[in-house]
């Protein structure tokens, strides 16, 4: 638990927040609930903060009090009726031992003699195996046991599992109120916040977590490169070569992102990314054709996929592949024009 202590809901997190607190009050909080939605909107922050606030055991206006024993234990990562059910290794599965352990774990009385929480993250980790074993306890919850699973891809996790917990959606927060909450944080970068929102999607954790190490400086490099590429200042070749001395996992998900944003820009929607071009830059990208455009992000996906399975090595290769037929794009658009 990195974050400061209490936890506290985010700015966006408000109605959930009290929505949580009023069936803390009435005594009907649900047994399981999916925490639902996009990456880097705070989930686990949200798991965090509801986990500390049923286990403080003098909350302060409907929050934990950061004073008490409880709380204590809480800050010190070891109170014993708080449990994380996670993939070992990022992007691992959950492994049945584990929720096994778990279940056991929940069959005794809290120790602290109040909730038993425990936050499954993310809940799509768990295999059919390691899902199963968990069903009995959604199906027969224990006394003040909560069950906080968190999920970007709800989809995902075994129907079974999904139908026996309260769903709350939390989708991509609005960018007015992110904003707010990320103009002072980042005054001292001296970055915008909104172009680097922008970046991260609208996700603001992520926007917070691009301006850590180099990122921001690499996606920056990347764009320059690229767009040296589209108006004809550099060719595939160099800048495959270029390209291919950094982290290709990072550069294939940047390309993907500029060019999903370039479809939308198309299709009218505002996005920062291209004001600042030449005007020659923005006519000539304005007119690749959108069947062709959307064809090469499939093609980007695919590459992608190869390149994370490993079918694909020859960074090299397979960077100069995607940019000479960028560069037919280009051209196709200068056709147009
Ligand atoms: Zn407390």
């Amino acid at each position: 638990m990195s974050d400061n202590f209490p936890a506290l809901p985010y700015p966006w997190q408000k109605d959930q927040w009290q929505s949580f607190n009023k069936h803390i009050d009435d005594n009907q909080l649900a047994h399981a609930l999916m925490l639902a939605g996009p990456a880097g909107i705070g989930k686990r922050h949200l798991a965090n903060a509801l986990a500390q606030r049923l286990l403080c055991q003098t909350p302060q206006q409907g929050a934990a009090c950061g004073k008490c024993h409880s709380c204590g234990l809480l800050r010190a990562q070891t109170h014993p009726d708080l449990k994380y059910l996670q993939p070992e290794e990022p992007g691992k599965a959950i492994k049945i031992d584990a929720v096994r352990e778990l279940t056991r774990a929940l069959g005794t009385t809290a120790q602290q003699s109040g909730y038993k929480v425990v936050i499954i993250e993310p809940a799509e980790a768990m295999n059919t195996n390691s899902a199963n074993a968990l069903l009995k306890t959604l199906e027969e919850p224990a006394e003040d046991t909560l069950l906080i699973l968190v999920s970007h891809t709800p989809s995902a996790v075994l129907p079974t599992i999904r139908s026996r917990c309260q769903i709350r959606s939390l989708p991509m927060p609005r960018k007015a109120v992110v904003l707010d909450w990320l103009s002072p944080l980042v005054t001292s970068s001296g970055i915008a916040p909104e172009p680097l929102l922008e970046m991260a999607r609208g996700a603001p954790l992520n926007a917070l977590a691009l301006l850590e190490g180099d990122t921001l400086e690499q996606r920056q490099q990347m764009e320059k490169n690229f767009i040296q590429l589209c108006d004809n200042k550099t060719t595939a070749i160099a800048l495959a070569g270029e390209w291919q001395k950094g982290d290709v996992t990072a550069t294939l998900e940047w390309l993907l992102i500029w060019v999903y944003d370039l479809a939308r820009w198309q299709a009218g929607a505002e996005v920062s990314t291209f004001k600042p071009l030449p005007d020659h830059l923005r006519h000539q990208l304005s007119k690749i054709p959108g069947a062709l455009l959307h064809r090469y992000l499939e093609k980007l996906l695919t590459v992608k996929a190869q390149w994370l399975s490993g079918a694909n090595p020859n960074k090299q290769l397979l960077l100069e592949e995607l940019l000479l037929d960028w560069g037919v794009l280009l051209r196709q658009a200068q056709k147009v024009a």
